[in-house]
């Protein structure tokens, strides 16, 4: 299967790069596997309307997508926001339909993601990830859509944010 991973945080030692790192090293070998990192590549989230810089081959090629990024202001880091904005694009992504988008992606994908909201006010908050599951990639076609929330972060343990990666190590053999 092809896989690309879509990473997104600025810091190598943080709990994210834990998460990114256990899910490449458990991966099964015969998987390619294509990575996208947003912060070391520098992306520029600003979306402008040229061809050069949109990776869409990237997502073409990809059977499974997969997302690690913390979540931020309840939502996804801008620079992850910019991505889609410039990848996910109208005519590639989607096509408008009379009804609403109709995907023109296929695939499945797998969102984790960090915060320290307790899991219990999930089902109350707007969006921690629900945005890119619901409203852009199953309207642009990929599903079904895995998520993983590793809830709490900086307020567990070190030994139960160990435990949250050998969970997603778990997830990720099977993939
Ligand atoms: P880090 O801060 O890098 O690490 C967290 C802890 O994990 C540290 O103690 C670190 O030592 C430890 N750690 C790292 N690697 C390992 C390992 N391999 N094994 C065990 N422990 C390890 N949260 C919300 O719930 N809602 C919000 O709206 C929200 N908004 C935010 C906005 C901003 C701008 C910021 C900066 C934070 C916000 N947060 C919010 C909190 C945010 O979601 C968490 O800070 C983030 O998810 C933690 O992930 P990290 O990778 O940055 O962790």
């Amino acid at each position: 299967m092809n896989v690309l991973i879509i990473y997104s945080h600025p810091n190598e030692t943080s709990y994210n790069a834990s998460i990114f790192q256990t899910v490449q090293k458990h991966l099964a070998p015969e998987h390619r596997v294509k990575i996208v990192d947003l912060y070391k590549e520098n992306f520029d989230p600003v979306l402008r309307f040229d061809e050069r810089h949109k990776r869409r081959d990237l997502l073409s090629w990809a059977d499974q997508l997969i997302f690690i990024f913390p979540t931020w202001w309840s939502g996804m880091p801008a620079i992850l926001k910019g991505f889609i904005d410039r990848v996910f694009v109208a005519g590639f992504a989607y096509q408008n339909g009379p009804r609403g988008p109709v995907g023109q992606l296929d695939g499945k994908a797998w969102i984790i993601t960090t915060h320290n909201t307790p899991k219990i006010f999930l089902p109350f908050s707007q969006d921690y990830a629900k945005v890119l599951k619901s409203q852009i990639l199953k309207p642009c076609g990929i599903k079904p859509v895995k998520m993983t929330q590793v809830t709490r972060v900086e307020y567990m343990s070190d030994r139960q944010r160990k435990e949250e990666l050998e969970k997603i190590a778990q997830i990720a053999k099977r993939i």
